[in-house]
């Protein structure tokens, strides 16, 4: 994406998750980001509200602080047509994802077109989850580096989407080792999960909703898989879910925004006026 859009669709992002929410903070992010017209520097203090925080170098399995968040998290994508039904789910509902793709499965590029647009609008949020999906605990040092550039190169090329802090290791297996090539990659922040949808077999549509029942709650980082089609006969039933427990779906970027998105809002508001 061209940098001035990409911009733009930040803040655009960034504002829109934060109306409403308070008045306070972003006044040493606005001083920060340099000298400001006067007139200028109450409204952006007002507006953008409080900052969430960035994101943490280090392991994480659950939403920042309280809240109602609901991070639904997808990875994998071995399915062309699970990954179209997650896109055209989106689409359809606003329900925000994050995607952690494997490269090498062609699903991705095939759905270029439904995927972009979401990308472009902060809908959809991506994560490095390595090109083919090793055990990276079993890998030497360079193996485990080209995995994870490999696949950071192509969510760049594909998606404008290599800048992403998140990185989820292949069947959650990490250690301090693979966790410090992950961050020395560009990915501080290991992403593992504190609830799942069970699916990374063939489950029934019964057994898929059980498990979103036990594991959809306040702040949970819920993983599943863009393999199975189970899950694409489910999202009414998903989305019914969500709705009946309160709760509101954020994609990992809205929880932790980057130290770009964090000061951009500062710097466009200034350029557009
Ligand atoms: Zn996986």
């Amino acid at each position: 994406m061209e940098r001035r859009r990409f911009l733009l669709t930040l803040a655009a992002g960034l504002v829109g998750a934060a109306v409403g929410r308070g008045t306070t903070g972003l006044v040493d992010t606005a001083a920060a980001a340099g000298p400001a017209p006067a007139s200028r520097a109450e409204p952006v203090a007002t507006v953008l509200g409080e900052v969430p925080p960035a994101p943490p170098t280090g392991v994480v399995d659950r939403l920042p602080g309280e809240g109602d968040g609901l991070a639904l998290t997808i990875d994998d994508g071995t399915d062309p047509e699970v990954v179209a039904a997650f896109c055209t789910f989106a689409a359809d509902t606003g329900v925000r994802l994050t995607f952690f793709p494997n490269g090498r499965y062609r699903s991705w590029l095939d759905n270029g077109e439904l995927l972009q647009p979401l990308v472009d609008s902060g809908q959809v949020a991506m994560g490095n989850h390595t090109w083919s999906h090793p055990d990276l605990t079993t890998l030497p040092d360079d193996a485990v580096a080209e995995e994870i550039g490999r696949n950071r190169d192509f969510l760049a090329e594909a998606f404008g989407a290599g800048r992403t802090p998140f990185f989820r290791p292949p069947f959650g297996a990490r250690d301090e080792r693979t966790d410090a090539l992950a961050a020395a990659a560009g990915h501080p922040t290991v992403v593992l999960w504190n609830g799942t949808l069970e699916d990374n077999r063939l489950l029934t549509p019964g057994q898929l909703m059980t498990a979103a029942r036990r594991w959809f709650t306040a702040q949970a980082i819920v993983v599943g898989h863009a393999n199975q089609r189970t899950v694409t006969g489910l999202y009414d039933e998903l989305v019914a879910l969500i709705a009946e427990r309160g709760l509101r779906t954020v994609t990992l970027a809205d929880a932790w925004p980057s130290g770009l998105a964090r000061v951009v809002p500062v710097v466009v508001r200034g350029a557009v006026g």
